[in-house]
């Protein structure tokens, strides 16, 4: 999958498929448009100019050729392989709100796990269970104090490297969606991978966003939302299975290993995609605890699936349901 990823780069267009006919008349058209990026499928659903769906193939073709770890030509990679310091104003501006996000989550979004998640073997695909001694000697490398971006430029310390895959697809949909509101877009879905952004309020009765089941197919739970951004973190995600343990590429910046805890998915509702994104996967390497704390001291909506039963923020009530045949999963409200 990464290796056709790598060779269609983002940018390819997989699928277009205009729900109405084209024809002469200004309307607006329903359209839709399937892309393959971020090693993900991505799913552009509006009504608007039609037009506009190959502005959004180029804006997600254009990120991804800056921000992926894989592809030679990228600015990540450059910094990452090549100490070649990044001065592209939106991959800086990005990096400083990812770092600003590591400090407000202590340190659980850290966008310098990227050692880590290579030694794990989630870039290539090829996995292996490290061994102690190979964790630890890359920790010495991950905390966002070995990156540094001033107004103009990123550059990282020896042994250093970055991965904005936490929050590259929650930036994205913000992008997408600040270009087709520009366009007079007023109803939209994006999906991308499991990051939803939802424009407007789908004929005022909102947009139904399923949340996946982590443990098996179908959705456990419904949100409903109107120009918001739902992400979800899980283990159901990229993830290895070695001697029947499950590893997951959702590592904890403090152990160097893949994170293990009393969560098996967590699910962000709020206006920015690129903050839901970070805060998700934050959460996740939080644990149950101390994620509800930190719900509760910023006021996030969220939806924690747990080892035992389901929890939902306050903000969430009368918005969040469980799905008929999750209905017996014990679901409590996280009060603020
Ligand atoms: P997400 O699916 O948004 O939770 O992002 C997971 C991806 O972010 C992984 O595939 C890694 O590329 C990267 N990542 C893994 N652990 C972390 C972490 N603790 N903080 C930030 N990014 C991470
Ligand atoms: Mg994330």
């Amino acid at each position: 999958m990464k290796k056709i990823s790598r060779c269609l780069i983002l940018s390819i267009l997989v699928a277009v498929i205009l729900t109405t006919a084209l024809s002469a008349c200004a309307s607006p058209s329903s359209v839709e448009g399937t892309f393959f990026a971020m090693d993900t499928v991505m799913t552009i659903r509006y009504t608007g100019e039609e037009k506009l769906l190959s502005e959004c193939g180029k804006i997600i073709s254009d990120l991804e050729k800056k921000l992926s770890v894989t592809d030679k030509g990228s600015l990540i990679y450059a910094l990452n392989e090549k100490k070649e310091p990044i001065r592209d104003e939106e991959v800086v501006a990005l990096v400083k709100k990812s770092l600003e996000l590591s400090t407000l989550t202590s340190g659980m979004f850290d966008p310098t796990v990227y050692p880590l998640v290579k030694l794990w073997g989630f870039t290539t695909g090829e996995y292996k269970v490290p061994t102690e001694e190979e964790i630890e000697a890359l920790l010495p490398y991950i905390g966002k104090d070995k990156v540094s971006a001033t107004t103009d430029v990123v550059t990282a310390s020896e042994g250093a490297q970055i991965d904005l895959g936490g929050i590259a697809k929650g930036y994205l949909s913000d992008v997408l969606r600040e270009r087709l509101i520009i366009n007079g877009v007023k109803s939209a879905l994006l999906n991308l991978g499991g990051n939803v952004t939802a424009i407007g309020d789908k004929d005022g009765s909102g947009w139904k966003i399923g949340i996946k089941n982590p443990l098996g197919e179908g959705y456990f739970g419904i949100v409903n939302v109107s120009d918001e951004a739902v992400v979800t973190s899980g283990l159901y995600e990229r993830h290895f299975v070695s001697d029947g343990k499950k590893y997951g590429h959702i590592i904890d910046p403090t152990t160097g290993s893949p994170v293990e805890n009393d969560l098996l998915s967590v699910t962000v509702v709020g206006k920015s995609g690129t903050e839901c994104d970070a805060f998700s996967t934050a959460l996740f390497v939080m644990g149950r605890e101390k994620a509800t704390v930190f719900l509760k001291e910023h006021r996030i909506d969220a939806v924690l699936y747990t080892n035992d039963g389901v929890l939902y923020t306050e903000g969430l009530q009368g918005r969040f349901s469980l799905q008929p045949n999750f209905s017996s999963l014990p679901c409590e409200v996280i009060r603020w």
